[in-house]
């Protein structure tokens, strides 16, 4: 179809997808069914220090990472942004994502509220950044001891985070309340089908539209 379709041929420049959300909210979920669903979009592996959890792979979840290490990929340039969360520090090493945006390709980054305003200040014009609500605190609540990968120490300091994360939802150009998955996973598409359309995103639209102009009919 893509050859045969010009529209679908249109150089345009990539798109870094920021999804957050306080933890609990529903964002990876949504993170993983995007990806899946959205062949053209790759996820941004952070790196972090924080223990590996079970069910995570390193190098397909997150590069897990010492904090001598972390320290050594910070202080040579190698991280776009970082932050401590949850008193772990995590960061978006700098080349893929660089890469990604030159070859315009998306790329998803599911980063809290302060990677986000970093990563807005250095690359504004290809940000679009959507933040996930939970319905209720006593759902988010409830969400996180259901996942019970963590211990409870953990989920409370989660929980007193989730409030601190919240205040950020204005500094988002998108807000998707998650009361239902399947409605607010339409809701992202949807932002995403939107923004790949944009005009000021699409430089090859100006040989395009040539093209239909000195087309004889
Ligand atoms: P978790 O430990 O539950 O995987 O993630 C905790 C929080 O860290 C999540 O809100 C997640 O979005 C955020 N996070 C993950 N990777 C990065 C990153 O590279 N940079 C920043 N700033 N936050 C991240």
């Amino acid at each position: 179809m893509g050859a045969e379709n010009p529209s679908n041929a249109i150089r345009r420049r990539g798109l870094m997808l920021v999804l957050s959300s306080p933890s609990g909210a529903g964002k990876s979920t949504i993170a993983r069914n995007l990806l899946e669903s959205d062949p053209g979009l790759e996820l941004s592996v952070s790196v972090t220090t924080r223990a590996r959890r079970g069910s995570e792979i390193d190098g397909m979840h997150y590069h897990f990472r010492s904090m001598r290490d972390f320290e050594r990929l910070r202080d040579s340039d190698a991280l776009l942004e970082w932050a401590e969360v949850h008193g772990n520090y995590y960061a978006t090493p700098r080349e893929p994502a660089e890469i990604a945006m030159a070859q315009g390709r998306d790329m998803l980054f599911d980063i809290d509220w302060q990677g986000a305003e970093q990563l807005k200040e250095k690359m504004r014009a290809d940000i679009v950044s959507i933040f996930i609500l939970p319905p209720s605190m006593g759902e988010l609540k409830a969400r996180l001891r259901r996942r019970a990968e963590d211990q409870d120490a953990v989920i409370e300091t989660r929980l007193h985070n989730a409030r601190v994360e919240l205040e950020h939802w204005r500094d988002y150009d998108y807000v998707v309340v998650n009361d239902d998955l399947d409605k607010a996973f339409a809701s992202v598409k949807a932002i995403v089908t939107a923004e790949r359309l944009r005009r000021d995103r699409r430089p090859g639209l100006f040989d395009f539209v040539s093209k239909l102009l000195d087309e004889k009919v």
